[in-house]
């Protein structure tokens, strides 16, 4: 698996960089942001490379869909169930992207604007 030297979440999914892990498994791992926009905020990523969901084809398949399912989940281990939460996904320049590894913001711990800005 290509796992480009300078990826600052290759080097998390590795153990190269430590965190805490809200959430592993053999394909996901889920952790803190480093610079929180909302009360919760977790990041999640996927232990494969993928530079961005437009990178993502049909082998990533069942990987997009574990992570679509595992969301909600990890949202409810940190206590978002009952009021929700918004998911991010934020891909390429215009999306946002500021770090080229595929992740998923979970947001939550108060109301969320529309539109983003
Ligand atoms: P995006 O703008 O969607 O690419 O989001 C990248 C996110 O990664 C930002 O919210 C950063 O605060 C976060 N981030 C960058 N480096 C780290 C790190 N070492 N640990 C946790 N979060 C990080
Ligand atoms: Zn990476």
């Amino acid at each position: 698996m290509l796992m480009p030297e300078d990826c600052i979440f290759c080097k998390i999914a590795a153990g190269e960089i430590p965190v805490k892990p809200i959430y592993q498994d053999d394909q996901l791992v889920a952790f803190a942001d480093i610079n929180p926009v909302a009360p919760q905020h977790v990041l999640v990523i996927p232990r494969k490379h993928l530079s961005s969901l437009a990178e993502a084809g049909e082998a990533d398949k069942a990987l997009l869909g574990h992570a679509m399912l595992m969301l909600p989940k990890i949202a409810a281990q940190i206590g978002l169930a009952a009021d929700g939460f918004r998911i991010v996904l934020n891909t390429g320049k215009n999306g946002g992207q500021t770090v080229m590894h595929l992740h998923w913001h979970i947001l939550g711990g108060r109301y969320m604007e529309w539109p983003p800005g």
